[in-house]
């Protein structure tokens, strides 16, 4: 099946990341408020079936990728029951999960007999009561151990996301970066981004990834090393002979979106077509109105036409973008 998914940059789409669910069973201090946020009734959200016509239409102009996102993928009801819808569309190669872990390690056997083949997993500190003051709830013993059980499991390369804030978890790149020496993961450390939610941290505790590499190198050992399998913006370093490696993500600057090949999917059915920004079409109406996979496809084609070149967010320009971002979005 030839990619015909290309945006006005002759960027080829090729990965799809799918929200399943707005709710998630943390409350992470970058990410949602205490309370929770107006979630979303159910009626607004997509099922199963209409994600799997929605990935059906994208697998048929290229898409090759999918990832499971959310909120919390695995808090929505028997997600191996999606995994193994989008893991048998033709076209489909990879299937991925990004998960806080919690409930990763009582849903593994059923997500990789679906077909699940690599999960992320997010862990910000190493350190229980730090976990429960970024997170505001407790549940590092069960996401390490999710971690262990995932490789075991052969879910590989697993992937640990970590936002690095000043002053919160800064003083643990070196631990993070001492996990790769002995377990063959990749712990990518990414820039504190702002969402309305979080502009007093933002603020505060933003490291740019230049500032992480350079705080990386200062542990001295690491070389430049090739991305694993994956569809990710990382840069990747290792310690010499080390399993794992470490990585970079930098959102905010500007070669994140040189090789963007990705949109999303939001649970109510937006295509969303940039990381920051409200450039989105409503998937949700025409799959609720019958519309055939070649009618769906078509309008993923024609969104092609109004993905932007990039975010408009830049290092150096964070206070301002966070200005505009809380116009925007507030
Ligand atoms: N709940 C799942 C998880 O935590 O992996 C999936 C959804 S979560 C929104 C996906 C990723 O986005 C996580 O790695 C999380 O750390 C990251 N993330 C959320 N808010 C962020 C922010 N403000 N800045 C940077 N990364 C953020
Ligand atoms: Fe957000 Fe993921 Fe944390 Fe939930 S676990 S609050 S979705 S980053």
């Amino acid at each position: 099946m030839p990619i015909s998914l290309i945006d006005g940059f002759a960027r080829p789409i090729t990965y799809l990341r799918v929200s399943v669910t707005d709710k998630c069973n943390l409350r992470c201090i970058y990410c949602m408020p205490e309370g929770g946020l107006p979630w979303l009734r159910r009626d607004e959200i997509l099922t199963y079936e209409e994600i799997a016509t929605i990935v059906r239409a994208a697998a048929s102009v290229g898409v090759r990728a999918i990832r499971l996102t959310g909120g919390e993928p695995l808090a929505r009801r028997e997600l191996s029951g999606l995994v193994a819808r989008i893991s048998a569309i033709p076209g489909i190669e990879d299937v991925a999960l990004s998960t806080n872990g919690l409930l990763l390690a009582a849903q593994l056997d059923d997500l990789v007999a679906a077909g699940l083949r690599r999960v992320n997993v997010s862990l910000d500190t190493l350190r229980a009561d730090r976990f429960e003051a970024l997170a505001r709830r407790p549940g590092l013993d069960a996401v390490l151990a999710a971690i262990d059980a995932a490789i075991e499991a052969g879910l590989q390369p697993l992937k640990i996301n970590c936002v690095v804030m000043r002053g919160r978890n800064d003083d643990e790149l070196l631990a993070f970066a001492e996990l790769t020496r002995t377990r063959r993961v990749f712990v990518r450390f990414i820039e504190l981004m702002p969402v309305h939610e979080n502009l007093g941290l933002q603020r505060d505790a933003y490291i740019s990834s230049a500032d992480i590499l350079d705080r990386l190198g200062a542990i001295g050992e690491l070389l430049p090393v090739l991305p694993p399998l994956g569809n990710g913006p990382a840069r990747y370093f290792a310690f010499p002979g080390a399993p794992g490696a470490v990585g970079v993500i930098s959102p905010l600057s500007h070669d994140y979106c040189e090789r963007c090949n990705r949109v999303r999917l939001s649970a109510d059915g937006n295509l969303r077509l940039c990381l920051f920004g409200d450039r989105g079409i409503d998937l949700r109406t025409p799959v609720r109105s019958g519309a055939t996979v070649t009618e769906l496809a078509s309008l993923l084609r024609s969104a092609m036409l109004i993905k932007p070149e990039r975010h408009h967010l830049r290092l150096g320009e964070t206070a301002s973008a966070m200005r505009a971002f809380s116009e925007i979005g507030g």
